[in-house]
């Protein structure tokens, strides 16, 4: 091996779900939202004149950062933004987790995290669920190098409570404490752990526009802290790479956050959907902790969650599975439209009929 490839940074990426490049497929596994962002961010796009692609973007987005604390209330410098939540939550890896302490997250979460901790270095634990797919807040108070954990969780859409991921930040005032909400909007209102930022200085709360804004395309994420923690975060940024959002999302991106009745009826949708799902699987035999988010994690009756995968891949609808242990027996099925969902069922229909 030369030398330079014995000092190459090697890593296991992560495995994003299948983007299939035809049309027609019922595509049920990447958590997408199935309506299109608001009408609001189509006349902010058709708006953007191109002539202005000449210039560099505003390095420190503040049209787009501005618009997002006023959404929640919060002071412009406590926002960070980035290349969707994948960016911010990576960012923040490489800001705050550098002790030698091992940073802790579940065992079955976001599969992103693990593959974060191993390229920069930084040593981290997984630590067991309860049997019901919930976090022991007792788990996580000990000495640590830093906790993540998405409310709610993923794959399993398990819903924590404020009081308990309390318990986990007031547990660790010593470590930086990241709740990844990609989800939260789906949880119902007052879910968001976002109050409890004005409280805690170490507590840094990420959320996205791919899924409850419909923006998973255009790359939108962002963290709400402490002025300190977002200072910290600007100045690691800013040593990578000042332009991370074009003209284009800033613009789109605004626009989004002004429809807020636009945002509130495609989440009840999505929510009534989710519902619906949730007899319909029943129904079937599924089994599944009960979902508060966009998809749900479901464990189907008589045949491995495997050949049920690959059955619906057959008749080009597409849910994701992982090919693990414990997860490996379920399904995590994204709600889609109601006629989507129809079709799922369907499917399921014929697929458990012929086991
Ligand atoms: N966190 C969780 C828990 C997720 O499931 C996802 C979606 N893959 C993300 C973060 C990243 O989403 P995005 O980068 O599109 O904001």
């Amino acid at each position: 091996m030369p030398y330079w490839e014995n000092h190459v940074r090697k890593v296991v990426p992560y495995t994003p779900g299948e983007q299939p490049k035809e049309s027609g497929i019922i595509k049920l596994n990447t958590n997408e939202n199935p309506y299109p962002p608001s009408p609001a961010v189509k006349s902010a796009y058709d708006a953007f004149d191109c002539a202005d692609m000449r210039l560099y973007p505003a390095p420190d987005a503040s049209e787009l950062v501005g618009a997002i604390a006023e959404t929640y209330g919060v002071k412009p410098s406590q926002v960070f933004v980035g290349v969707g939540s994948d960016d911010v939550i990576s960012m923040a890896f490489m800001t705050f987790f550098g002790s030698d302490r091992p940073i802790l997250f579940p065992d079955i979460t976001y599969s992103f995290y693990d593959v974060w901790a191993e390229v920069y270095g930084i040593p981290y634990e997984r630590v067991p669920l309860t049997a019901g797919f919930h976090i022991d807040p007792k788990d996580y108070i000990r000495p640590n190098g830093g906790i993540i954990f998405p409310n709610p969780n993923a794959p399993t859409g398990v819903l924590e409570s404020t009081e308990m991921i309390e318990k986990v930040i007031s547990g660790s005032p010593d470590s930086v404490v990241i709740i990844d909400e990609a989800y939260i909007d789906f949880a119902g209102s007052g879910k968001s752990v976002l109050p409890l930022v004005s409280k805690y200085e170490n507590l840094l709360v990420v959320q996205t526009f791919s899924k409850s804004r419909s923006m998973a395309g255009m790359r939108i994420g962002y963290a709400i802290g402490s002025e300190k923690l977002i200072k910290y975060m600007n100045d690691v940024k800013f040593s990578v790479n000042s332009y991370t959002m074009n003209r284009v999302t800033i613009k789109c991106g605004a626009a989004a956050l002004r429809d807020t009745a636009y945002f509130e009826e495609t989440v009840a949708k999505i929510v009534k959907t989710r519902e619906n799902a949730k007899s319909e699987l029943s129904a079937r035999g599924f089994e599944f902790p009960d979902s508060q988010s966009n998809f749900i994690f479901a464990k189907p009756p008589k045949l491995p969650a495997k050949t049920v995968f690959a059955e619906l891949k057959k008749r080009r609808i597409y849910v994701r599975f992982w090919d693990k242990p414990v997860i490996g027996d379920y399904l995590r099925i994204t709600v889609g439209t109601d006629d989507e969902m129809n079709a799922l069922y369907k499917a399921l229909d014929e697929i458990l009929q012929e086991a």
